[in-house]
């Protein structure tokens, strides 16, 4: 079955424990962000975001389980797209999901080491997922940890230009967003995301 929002905790920090928080507290965001161990094919929520490659044909990982759920009528759609470029993010419908869009955004290829181009690459994905989210009025919108499978980012890098850019769109609109999911799938990010989202979403 599928998991509806309402079904998705919300994240909250815990009060009075110091940390070295990077952004003060803005209460606007209060109950808007959740993080989510699992499929994010299963989520009932406006949008699911996909870590696509740039011919949004499907691939493996995170691609190839949103395309298997869906249905053939998605590669249909995203063959109409003619590609997306590194950064960019497109918009779908959700088909056989039962996410009613699906954004697909194409991360950076990490080869060596990160660089500036590839951190702000990975940013604009995030970036340009929220504001094609808005664009199409939907208030719920879940991330995977875009790049850091088979594009090789690093997790432990990646973790914070996904919290910084979530938390600098939110803090300009969050009246467009009811809910940001962090859908992370390797305990091991779950882990990241549970010590570093206190640094940019701090209690007071
Ligand atoms: P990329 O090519 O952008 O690195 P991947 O799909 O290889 O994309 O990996 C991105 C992240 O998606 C990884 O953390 C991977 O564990 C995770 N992932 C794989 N399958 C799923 C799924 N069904 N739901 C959510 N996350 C998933």
């Amino acid at each position: 079955g599928s998991v509806q929002l309402d079904d998705i905790p919300v994240w909250t920090p815990a009060s009075g424990v110091s940390v070295r928080a990077r952004y003060q507290k803005n209460e606007k965001l209060d109950r808007k962000i959740s993080l989510y161990c699992g499929d994010i094919t299963k989520l009932e929520v406006d949008a699911i975001v996909n870590a696509a490659n740039k011919t949004l044909l499907g691939g493996g990982g995170v691609d190839g389980a949103i395309h298997r759920a869906a249905g053939p009528m998605l590669k249909k759609e995203c063959a109409s797209l003619h590609c997306c470029e590194t950064g960019e993010a497109k918009i779908t419908g959700g088909y056989g999901l039962p996410a009613k869009y699906v954004i697909h955004t194409v991360g950076p290829i990490i080869q060596g080491g990160v660089e500036e181009e590839e951190r702000r690459a990975l940013r604009s994905c995030y970036k340009n997922s929220l504001q094609t989210a808005t664009e199409k009025a939907a208030r719920s919108v879940a991330f995977p940890c875009i790049s850091t499978g088979i594009y090789g980012y690093p997790p432990e890098q990646a973790v914070h230009e996904a919290l910084a850019t979530v938390r600098e769109y939110l803090d300009a609109h969050h009246d467009k967003l009811d809910r940001v999911i962090f859908c992370v799938f390797l305990p091991a990010d779950k882990e990241l995301y549970r010590q570093n989202l206190p640094l940019y979403f701090p209690a007071d």
